[in-house]
């Protein structure tokens, strides 16, 4: 009995000691990327040499392994070549521009050889996919070195990456070596590269590009060797390196990527911030560009100062704002935009970009899976950002008390469209670009501008900061921002996040009637969901004397309420269980001293149907 007792204990012990971890225990698997690479600018072609340390910090054997080729995209019958020509609104980026690509147009990377810990290691390439099986399995927690050589050629820029880009920037290069897939606890992320969105591994890259003298070369990363390049990266002072070709050696610690680019005439300028992070800023001078880029640096400084004191500080040294590429996209430690542009114009997308170092650089969320979490909260943050530049008079348009809320509006009129899918489609599943577009970029920005509706201003943005620091350098997902949320805020946030995310239902609250309570000096409010998603409801009461009173009705499964936000204070009415469609409130004054009342006059909530939200005594 004793020994049996004793058994179960520790069975019991065991089993919930891994149940306890599988559940809290966060892994992510990690890299160290040591690429030599040698840049012809006559041909557009490179070879390289990579070397790379993998430590697979999951608790699996992995036998298999995975890079992603992503320049093979640009060849004509590639996945994302046939995607674009079939998909109903295709990217006027890309259309059929693929299809016509010539051999010397197009782009792509080549394994020449490759070893794990000195073994060669049997590969298939798959497209944009290197699949490779791995002579030695990797155990849990073990490291293994992965060496290749490597050849590629640039394609004429089509989408993001490649050479000559429309405003004559010479090479564009982002996903441009061998790029590890990432393995977390989802499994692989092998996607196939078909025009959109990023997940890759967290960890150090020490990356040496050798290109022609003349060019001139930014990118993620520390450059290393300021006294050989010289010029601009050494105070002015002459470089000391010699010969046909220059080699650059940037470090870059802490990092998911790596992307660079080069152009013989870029104009490179500086500005050192008060905390001594560097921006960098690399142009080509002419009449649609020199103006608006000399004003660009100071309008980055106070961006940064606004975004380091409201979304959390930013962790690197330096930042680049790169002319290239074919509108803007993100990278760590920096951007490549295109520059010919009207000043705000430049300053949005400068923005837009740098926001991305916050949302999908430092909380690498996997874009795949949810593109909204990057794009969505940079939406929601260059939002704010813009409002406060145009605040301090440094770009043009109106200052907004609620940056928002345009976006609720535009948001509901796309629902009428009928095109809205579900958040949780993978962004390169969705049927057309509008869906994830509008999905992404905006549906993810309103999902946090829900929460700010949910939890109050303040509770909010604190959550939103402690999001920031909690998982900074990982792979956050929505569970882990709305967990965040829960633990701010003491709410209940499931419920939310299952309808947002994994629906398209929107709630519809609207007011019934407005009568004299039976208790004397009372007042009933007779409130109905006409939607199919719940959410609490706040009321504003306004007195025949101008004075308001506010009240909140939470939803029972929020298991709380906000108590106040803005100088505001809520009276907290009893719970509204989800299952009732109506609802009645009741009012400690009597009718005859209300002038009218309003549902969610904030007009935060993304209701459909706001004709029926409000109250008027005259009404009667
Ligand atoms: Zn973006």
């Amino acid at each position: 009995m004793g020994f049996i007792r004793l058994l179960y204990t520790s069975l019991f012990v065991l089993l919930a000691t891994t149940l306890l971890s599988a559940q809290s225990t966060y892994w992510q698997q990690s890299v160290k990327y040591n690429m030599d690479v040698d840049f012809d600018v006559n041909k557009h072609q490179f070879t390289g040499d990579q070397t790379i340390i993998y430590t697979n910090n999951s608790p699996d054997t992995l036998t298999r392994i995975f890079y992603h080729l992503y320049f093979n995209a640009f060849q004509p019958n590639s996945m994302m070549d046939i995607r674009s020509r079939t998909i109903r609104d295709a990217d006027s980026r890309v259309a059929d521009r693929i299809s016509g690509l010539k051999p010397n147009e197009i782009g792509y990377q080549e394994v020449e050889s490759l070893t794990q810990d000195g073994t060669p290691a049997p590969y298939v390439v798959a497209g944009t996919i290197l699949e490779v099986e791995l002579p030695n399995a990797i155990l849990p927690g073990a490291s293994t070195e992965l060496k290749m050589k490597f050849r590629g050629q640039v394609p004429l820029q089509i989408r993001r990456s490649g050479r000559d880009n429309r405003e004559g920037i010479s090479y564009s290069m982002a996903q441009w070596y061998p790029k590890l897939a990432e393995y977390d606890y989802q499994g692989w992320h092998a996607n196939p590269y078909i025009a959109r969105e990023f997940h890759g591994i967290w960890g150090d890259f020490d990356v040496n590009i050798t290109i022609d003298k003349d060019y001139l070369v930014g990118g993620t990363g520390y450059l290393q060797n300021k006294e050989e390049i010289g010029g601009t990266y050494n105070d002015g002072k002459p470089g000391t390196a010699t010969g046909k070709t220059r080699t650059y050696r940037f470090s870059a610690p802490m990092v998911h990527d790596f992307m660079w680019a080069a152009d013989p005439d870029y104009k490179h300028t500086t500005l050192t911030r008060a905390d001594g992070n560097v921006l960098h800023f690399y142009y080509q001078e002419g009449d649609a560009t020199t103006t608006n880029w000399e004003l660009l640096p100071g309008i980055m400084d106070k961006a940064f100062e606004f975004i380091n004191a409201n979304y959390g500080y930013y962790p690197y040294k330096k930042y680049s704002f790169i002319q290239g590429g074919d509108g803007g996209m993100e990278y760590p430690m920096g951007t490549l935009i295109t520059g010919e542009r009207s000043l705000n114009s430049l300053v949005g997308v400068s923005v837009h970009e740098l926001m991305h170092s916050w949302y999908q650089m430092v909380l690498a969320t996997n874009e795949s899976l949810y593109a909204w979490m990057d794009e969505g909260f940079t939406s929601y943050a260059s939002d704010e950002v813009m409002n406060y530049l145009r605040q301090e008079g440094l770009i043009q348009g109106d200052v907004v008390a609620d940056p928002h809320l345009s976006d609720v509006t535009g948001f509901l009129n796309f629902v009428k469209s009928g095109m809205e899918e579900p958040l949780s489609i993978h962004a390169d599943h969705f049927s057309t670009n509008a869906a994830y577009g509008v999905g992404s970029y905006v549906k993810g920005s309103l999902f946090l501008y829900q929460l700010q509706y949910i939890l109050g201003q303040e509770t909010f943005k604190s959550g939103l900061l402690r999001y920031f620091n909690t998982w900074k350098f990982k792979h956050p997902n929505p569970n882990d921002v709305i967990r965040v949320m829960e633990k701010e805020s003491g709410l209940e946030l499931d419920w939310f996040k299952e309808y947002f995310v994994y629906t398209t239902r929107l709630p519809d609250y609207g007011i019934e009637g407005v009568e004299e309570g039976e208790k004397k000096k009372t007042t009933v409010v007779q409130l109905k969901n006409s939607g199919t998603m719940p959410m609490p409801v706040d009321i504003t009461v306004t007195m025949v004397n101008g004075d308001k009173e506010y009240y909140t009705i939470p939803l029972g499964i929020m298991r709380g309420a906000k108590q106040a936000e803005g100088g505001k204070t809520y009276q907290v009415a009893p719970d509204w269980p989800w299952t009732n469609p109506t609802y009645e409130l009741t009012l400690d004054t009597a009718i005859k001293r209300i002038s009218s009342i309003e549902i969610d006059d904030s007009r935060r909530m993304l209701d459909t149907d706001r004709s029926n939200n409000s109250w008027k005594a005259d009404d009667k």
